[in-house]
């Protein structure tokens, strides 16, 4: 199996060795409450406060307080708290206090949610106001220049978790120093620690944030800094730990892990220097660029942390760089790792006015300090082994009869039907975003496009077919209705009608006409340009109906719509098996026991030609066969053909899997599944 490579440091880091041998000495030997006062937790108590010390030294804490928590988000609701809780005070005493609380536009969302919650709890009674950031990303500091003197708390990060943007703290402190005393000052340092220079006493910032697993220690432990003088109220209370500010045994493991990361930090010889960053970036970044011409950065290089390259491929999805990634073994995220599962469009690319394609298409690649040169070796092979899986023929045109490639965009999907051998194919309804990708994969297969159709299915199309008409240099003027070429042939039905056919290879597409300008094509196999109902393989309709109301289709053919219905593009027609509910799942832990049970099982991988081009095919050694899913229409008459036979479906993570079994599940195959969590997960189990 390829060896992982973790470049997603920004969404949490490995434990660093020490930081684990740390954790480990304190669970095994020294597990004593540091609030007790017998030798056990004497020495406690000595790993705490040595750490604390180390922390203070770091930071540049002053005589501010640097107090153990949870983590960054503990860290930033004591922090607005506390803010808060002076605003109301001051509120009470009636002292003007600012009526806005500002947020820097790209901040993490646990300080606006923050914001808003404790605004509402302590009924403060606040406005949150977002303060914009320029096209790089940077606080607009004009803007804050009018807000600051209505300000009672502002909140800038000190570099961006999805970007690496590095905030013009001076500049900011600055303009709040304009305001005279000022509103209070939140900086959320998660993403600075290690690796920007911290000295927080000498600065006016009030709360500073930081979690451990951001940087080499376990998840659970953070440190909030609050300068001295700054109000503050305990977000809990208790046993009175922490001077009484935190209450709460403390986690021990976490904090000795995190004291070893601070002594690293510390001593130095263990993190890379700004410097040698810088350049693994430039090497990352080259490696991208020849693998993916077009690629876009989303922030200036000179703005932003070395360890952070956000970026967009033009006419690429964010998922599919991502799953293509996945195959290589490289683990990257998409947008912010907190919004990876739904594929919003990133708040903070938008909010730098970025295009939708570079918002909602990008992906983040990010290392820490302590990754060496071999590892980013290693990342730039891979990056390349990505670009040429993408650039290798995608298209499988060498199956017999004619092939049936699905596209799919923002819930509506298209066609290529295609015929390798006879080098031509036919375009049915291509999804508005997918125009250029699409004429893109007709010419580096070398097909000829006969045409370029619509259904009729939705007011975008006709013009969809327009422009790749266009693309393909295809004469717009010749086409006829729903874009059929003129002077094509004519193929006669069973019933006697005579319809318009173009050949696809041996295969015959026909058009019949249905209400108000709609048109279904009928693809089966011709024999002496007669289409009977019983060879009508595929029918493509823009609605259920269209097709089925031809009166050609039978109970096996499937109907390929333009968008879903009941959740999945494929139907059977009236007098098909439809079946409602969901398929089965396949625990990947009772894999290998249900494969030995059900020897004749088949299993089938759904991943695109690219991924398995990157990784490597196969599922824990058993053979499978590749359907990509982008393919599956132009196989689901062989798979519906044994409903004997249990199918099991398995993709990167799931999904597509997921998928592929509902829509053979909706056709009636009576014994689909996926695998749950897909190779994933099942590596872990073989
Ligand atoms: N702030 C920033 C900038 C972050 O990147 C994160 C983590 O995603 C957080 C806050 C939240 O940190 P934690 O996971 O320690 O609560």
């Amino acid at each position: 199996m390829t060896t992982e490579l973790y470049l997603d440091a920004n969404a949490t880091s490995p434990v660093l060795p020490s930081a684990l041998a740390a954790a480990i000495g304190v669970l095994e030997d020294r597990f004593g409450n540091p609030s007790s006062s017998h030798a056990s937790g004497l020495r406690a108590r000595r790993i705490l406060d040595a750490t604390r010390a180390r922390a203070r030294r770091v930071l540049g804490a002053g005589n501010g307080r640097v107090m153990f928590t949870s983590g960054a988000t503990e860290g930033i609701q004591t922090a607005v708290l506390s803010a808060l809780c002076a605003v109301r005070e001051r509120q009470a005493a009636g002292e003007a206090c600012g009526e806005l609380l500002v947020h820097g536009a790209t901040e993490h969302k646990a300080v606006s949610e923050a914001l808003a919650h404790w605004n509402r709890i302590l009924g403060t009674g606040l406005r949150l106001q977002a303060l914009p950031v320029d096209a790089d990303g940077l606080h607009r500091l004009d803007v804050l220049r009018e807000l600051a003197p209505r300000a009672a708390l502002v909140c800038t990060m000190a570099a961006n978790n999805e970007t690496g943007v590095v905030s013009d703290l001076d500049g900011i402190a600055r303009v709040l120093g304009e305001a005279g005393a000022g509103p209070l000052w939140m900086v959320d340092c998660v993403q600075a620690l290690g690796k920007l220079p911290l000295a927080l006493a000498g600065t006016r910032i009030d709360y500073a944030p930081f979690s451990g697993h951001k940087l080499y220690a376990p998840k659970g432990v953070g440190m909030l800094y609050v300068r001295e003088g700054a109000p503050y109220t305990p977000l809990m209370i208790g046993g009175g730990q922490e001077a009484g500010q935190r209450s709460g045994t403390e986690n021990m493991a976490g904090i000795a892990a995190l004291g070893a990361v601070l002594a690293a930090l510390e001593d130095g010889g263990v993190f890379r220097s700004h410097a040698q960053m810088d350049g693994m970036r430039a090497r990352l970044a080259g490696a991208l660029r020849e693998a993916f011409p077009g690629i876009v950065f989303n922030a200036p290089f000179e703005r932003a942390l070395p360890t952070t390259l956000n970026f967009a491929v033009p006419d690429m999805a964010s998922k599919e760089l991502l799953d293509l990634f996945d195959a290589a073994g490289m683990r990257v995220s998409a947008g912010s790792a907190c919004s990876a599962a739904k594929a919003a469009p990133s708040y903070v690319l938008a909010a730098m006015g970025l295009p939708l394609w570079r918002s909602s298409g990008a992906v983040r690649l990010s290392f820490g300090p302590l990754d060496d040169e071999a590892f980013i070796d290693a990342a730039c092979a891979r990056i390349r082994r990505c670009g040429a899986a993408l650039r290798g023929k995608v298209l499988d045109t060498s199956g017999a009869g004619p092939g049936i490639l699905q596209l799919s965009s923002e819930g509506r999907h298209g066609w290529i039907v295609f015929d390798g051998a006879a080098g031509v194919a036919v375009a049915i309804d291509p999804p508005p975003l997918l125009v250029n990708r699409s004429a893109a994969l007709l010419r580096e297969h070398g097909l000829r496009t006969l045409a370029v159709l619509g259904t009729g299915a939705d007011p975008d199309g006709a013009r969809a077919c327009g422009l790749l008409r266009a693309a393909l240099g295809l004469d717009d003027a010749q086409a006829g209705p729903q874009g059929w070429p003129q002077g094509a042939g004519e193929a006669r039905l069973e019933d006697g009608r005579r319809v318009p056919a173009l050949a696809i290879g041996d295969a015959l597409l026909a058009r019949v006409d249905g209400a108000a300008g709609a048109a279904s094509y009928l693809l089966g196999q011709a024999g002496a340009a007669q289409l009977r109902a019983g060879a009508v393989r595929m029918a493509f309709a823009g609605s259920a109906g269209a097709a089925a109301s031809a009166g050609l289709v039978h109970a096996a053919t499937v109907l390929c719509h333009g968008v879903d219905v009941a959740e999945a593009p494929f139907g059977a027609p009236a007098g098909g098996t439809a079946q409602d509910g969901m398929p089965g799942q396949l625990q990947p832990e009772a894999l290998a026991q249900f494969l030995d049970d059900r020897g004749d099982a088949l299993l089938v991988d759904v991943r695109e030609a690219g991924e398995i081009a990157a990784g490597g095919a196969g599922l824990a050694g058993r053979p499978a066969l590749g359907i990509p899913m982008s393919r599956l229409a132009e196989h689901l008459a062989d798979l519906l053909a044994d409903p004997a036979r249990p199918i099991v479906f398995f993709c990167r993570s799931g999904n597509r899997s997921a998928r592929a079994a509902l829509c053979l599940h909706r056709l009636g195959h009576p014994q689909v599944l996926t695998l749950a969590g897909g190779l994933a997960l099942a590596a872990e189990h073989s």
